[in-house]
């Protein structure tokens, strides 16, 4: 294909052309150009995007050997000017070149091949052959690669036939019929790919991975390279020099102050739970006092709804069989199963009808009111039903 100008000079950001054919569908424009730096979609790696004539380029796919470009608008002159992100061509390609040699480092090194690669815009992932990929292994590949890279070492495309393909030092070689391109990493990786490449293991720049997990078996490989490498370091590097503000600890010592940090915390927690209950004990003993009868009812927004109704329970174990308590826009009431009485049936036999939502178990139950007003009315009704009269004529 002549067409493919963008395999001759990867790095070229502009270009000028022409448009040699155009078809339109769905009110957009699909363009052929004579040659193209335009990348379209394909061996894993993502299209292009970029201008002709300054139209926005939204899509570049390949189809019967020809490229077309998709345009939101037509463009009506011939001759083109050629814009590419290159920022999004040089991620791509930092990536790509990237993936190739880290998968040759891990055959070479452990016989794990790549069965799959994943071009995405934060990172990019391989997954090779192995359930279990220890860190000792992942630096001695990480390290490897790296060394590659700091080596510049050439890389260089071509076509090969089927023939000259059997003479190539492939790890695994396609069974093809028909002419192949070969990327090769000089003496190093020779693979059959379509995608745009670096012209020398130094432009990766760096190559970091960030994370493997688990994936059917196999383990995937989460790694960065190039300028996204770089900017990975620099926002991890600002989150740890804030975080070594924040703690006045320099970088070295940070896990092991926030470990301490937490593990104190953890204390405090238990220590503050326990004064908690040893609070809501005494507060039970008091309300049990002012209040000496079986039903005791009153507001209380110092704790949670689970505080509440341990306090509610701290209370019957005092004396009292019944306990109102009004915590926010929520009444809670229970009961100490001493009598025949559904606190859960109670509530919605009588809450329901008055604007309340709720229910609950035989001896707790909670009701909702949209508007404090309904809320403390029902509240009232309930102390007046329960000062007067015994708990079966209750239900
Ligand atoms: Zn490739």
């Amino acid at each position: 294909m002549l067409q493919q100008k963008y395999y001759e000079e990867p790095f070229l950001k502009t270009f000028q052309t022409t448009i040699t054919s155009k078809k339109r569908d769905n009110g957009q424009y699909h363009l052929v150009l004579a040659q193209t730096i335009f990348y379209p979609t394909g061996g894993g790696q993502p299209h292009d995007t970029g201008f002709i004539n300054h139209v926005p380029v939204v899509d570049v796919y390949e189809e019967d050997d020809l490229i077309y470009h998709v345009v939101e608008r037509d463009i009506e002159e011939q001759q083109v000017l050629c814009e590419i992100d290159f920022n999004r061509r040089l991620y791509h390609m930092e990536h790509h070149t990237g993936q190739h040699l880290l998968s040759a480092v891990f055959l070479d090194e452990y016989g794990y091949s790549t069965e799959g690669f994943h071009l995405g815009t934060e990172y990019c992932t391989i997954d090779i052959t192995t359930s279990h990929l220890g860190e000792e292994k992942q630096k001695v590949v990480e390290d490897k690669v790296n060394a590659f890279i700091r080596e510049t070492i050439p890389i260089t495309s071509y076509i090969v036939s089927p023939k000259e393909l059997e003479l190539l030092p492939m790890r695994k070689a396609p069974s093809v019929s028909e002419d192949i391109r070969i990327v090769e990493i000089a003496d190093l990786d020779y693979s059959p790919c379509c995608g745009t490449h670096l012209t020398n293991t130094g432009q990766i720049g760096l190559l970091k991975i960030i994370k493997t997990e688990k994936y059917k078996g196999m383990t995937r490989v989460y790694f960065v390279c190039g300028t996204k490498a770089l900017s990975d370091y620099v926002d991890k590097h600002s989150i740890i020099t804030q975080l070594s503000t924040l703690f006045s600890t320099p970088e070295s010592e940070l896990l092991t102050r926030i470990s301490s940090e937490m593990e104190q915390k953890r204390g405090l927690e238990l220590e503050l739970r326990k004064l908690q209950e040893e609070m809501l004990e005494y507060k039970a003993r008091d309300i049990v006092t002012e209040n000496p009868s079986s039903f005791v009812s009153f507001d209380w927004d110092q704790g949670s709804i689970e505080d509440a109704q341990h306090l509610a329970s701290n209370i019957m174990n005092l004396g009292p069989d019944t306990v109102l308590i009004g915590v926010g826009d929520r009444l809670i009431l229970t009961h100490d199963g001493t009598e025949d009485f559904h606190c859960g049936n109670f509530i919605k036999e009588h809450a329901l009808p008055r604007g309340g939502r709720g229910g609950g178990s035989a001896q707790s139950a909670q009701v909702f009111f949209s508007d404090a007003e309904a809320k403390n009315k029902f509240k009232s009704y309930i102390e007046t039903i329960f000062r007067s009269q015994t708990h079966t004529e209750k239900q």
